[in-house]
């Protein structure tokens, strides 16, 4: 039987400017799912990439004496080692300005609304936010100006095209209801409905190719327009699958299993993108996964406050899986959330650090000098494995609701259990009295901490990697919690990486 796919993206940042660590913790949330789907046996595909054919992005190379495509290719090339750092398992990159893979599938896209009687040229006059590279209406703005960017936006009128929007709107509107797309979380959706229920309006879906400075991508059949950075943007989850050009991934992957992205850019994601679809005449995606921001020092980060946190930094700082547990820990699912090195440092020491590493390490060590590294052969005890695992159930269920938080709390609480019953049953003192009820107290606990690596795997990939090499475990997915740990083990390399901060 062909194993079952799943198909998960992440939003494609702009790279005016260098990665931040919010764009950091959707790498990190979107890595863990693919991974922990992947455990499950699933044939996973994870695309990200890089969103460049902005106008922004031509303004600021025009600012410092470079052609936009040298600008973009340095700024991609950081995103780019973002994802080596973080140890994300994406399957693919795609940047929109590669002609031979987005290109062409973006013009499709365009062609398809097009001969569907979507498009229709029409003269605008508008408020334009550069920042946010869309139009604004006065009901948007804050004090006269755009709350995310906090910039004036620019009083524009031109002949653009439009997509008729509002044709979708009712289907929409029951494709939000009733969760044929499903937005998690729930005030998402409402949120969704409640701008559904005020009426859509066609929206512009092109710029003169001359306000452009020629960059981006040219409308099919009208070379003095440029598509609209958004239509091109969005239709990157399916070029990247070969949608236009060689369509067997596209056969198999789509429609997407989950996007994510950060609350700001949801308009796009569960309207635009779905009508564009639905006008394409191609399925739609099924879930919508939106994150809050990161928060820092209780403020939004931004240069002038000088309180912007540099990801790159802080891996180097704290090393890898020590940020990726700080983000998923820390920083609520569906929420904004604050980052601080210190409870970074708080969150690693008092629970990574003394519960899962801790018990690793008095675990094997145990075996080590008792045991000559050799796992003693006896029976796990049944009542405490039933506990185990009946919990370990629950991390499933929970992961499969993408509360990525809670399946957490549950594998620290394993982590803490696990100690506990380490404690009580003494087996310092009974490797003396009661040789038989050491062993047995050491089999179960090697074997349930080998299902606890396995389980943290998504979260600290390199650690729990590690550490199951360690435990002799080859296999990670299912059939390694199957698996009993037999023979001999090693136990230093795990803690020597976990080591304090
Ligand atoms: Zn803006």
């Amino acid at each position: 039987m062909d194993k079952q796919k799943f198909y998960i993206t992440t939003a494609i940042p702009y790279v005016n400017a260098a990665p931040h660590i919010g764009f950091a913790l959707e790498l990190v949330q979107t890595d863990v799912i693919a991974r922990f789907n992947r455990l499950l046996g699933k044939d996973v595909f994870f695309l990200t990439g890089t969103d460049e054919n902005a106008q922004k992005n031509a303004l600021a190379a025009e600012k410092i004496g470079v052609t936009p495509k040298e600008l973009v290719d340095k700024n991609a090339q950081m995103f780019i080692d973002l994802t080596k750092k973080l140890n994300i398992s994406n399957d693919d990159f795609i940047r929109t300005t590669d002609k031979e893979r987005h290109w062409i599938g973006a013009k499709k896209l365009w062609e398809l609304c097009y001969q569907n009687g979507d498009i229709y040229k029409k003269k605008y006059s508008g408020l334009y936010c550069i920042g946010c590279e869309a139009f604004v209406t006065e009901k948007d703005l804050v004090d006269g100006l755009c709350p995310e960017h906090l910039k004036k936006p620019e009083k524009i009128v031109e002949e653009n095209y439009f997509f008729k929007l509002s044709r979708y709107e009712n289907e929409l509107l029951d494709i939000i209801e009733n969760d044929k797309i499903k937005i998690l979380p729930e005030a998402r959706k409402n949120e969704i409905l409640s701008f559904i229920r005020q009426g859509l309006e066609d929206f512009s879906i092109s710029r003169p190719a001359e306000r452009m400075k020629g960059w981006g991508i040219p409308v099919p059949g009208d070379e003095t327009q440029i598509i609209y950075v958004w239509f091109d943007a969005l239709a990157n989850y399916i070029t990247a699958l070969g949608f236009g050009k060689d369509e067997k991934k596209f056969k198999k992957y789509w429609p997407a299993d989950v996007h994510v992205i950060g609350k700001g850019i949801i308009r796009f994601h569960a309207i635009y993108w779905p009508a564009m679809l639905l006008s394409a005449g191609l399925e739609l995606p099924k879930k919508i996964f939106v994150h809050g921001y990161v928060t820092s020092g209780g403020q939004k980060m931004s240069k002038t406050l000088g309180n912007v946190i540099d990801p790159f930094e802080m891996i180097e700082k704290y090393g890898v899986d020590q940020l990726r547990y700080y983000l998923l820990r820390e920083i609520p699912v569906f929420d904004d959330g604050d980052f601080s090195e210190k409870s970074l440092i708080e969150r690693v020491d008092k629970e990574l650090v003394s519960k899962y590493s801790n018990l690793f390490y008095r675990v094997t060590t145990f075996i080590e000098k008792n045991f000559d590294s050799i796992v003693p052969e006896e029976k796990v005890d049944q009542k405490e494995k039933k506990i185990f695992d009946e919990e370990l159930n629950r991390y499933i269920s929970l992961m499969q609701e993408y509360k990525i938080n809670e399946a957490l709390s549950v594998l620290m609480n394993l982590s803490d259990r696990l100690n506990k019953y380490f404690q009580e049953e003494k087996p310092w003192e009974t490797i003396k009295n009661d040789k038989e009820k050491c062993k047995k107290t050491i089999k179960t606990s090697i074997e349930l901490v080998k299902d606890l690596s396995l389980a943290f795997y998504p979260f600290i990939p390199s650690s729990a990697e590690k550490a199951l090499k360690c435990l002799g475990v080859k296999e990670i997915g299912l059939k390694g919690f199957k698996k009993q740990v037999k023979g001999k083990i090693s136990s230093s390399m795990l803690f020597k990486f976990l080591g304090k901060v």
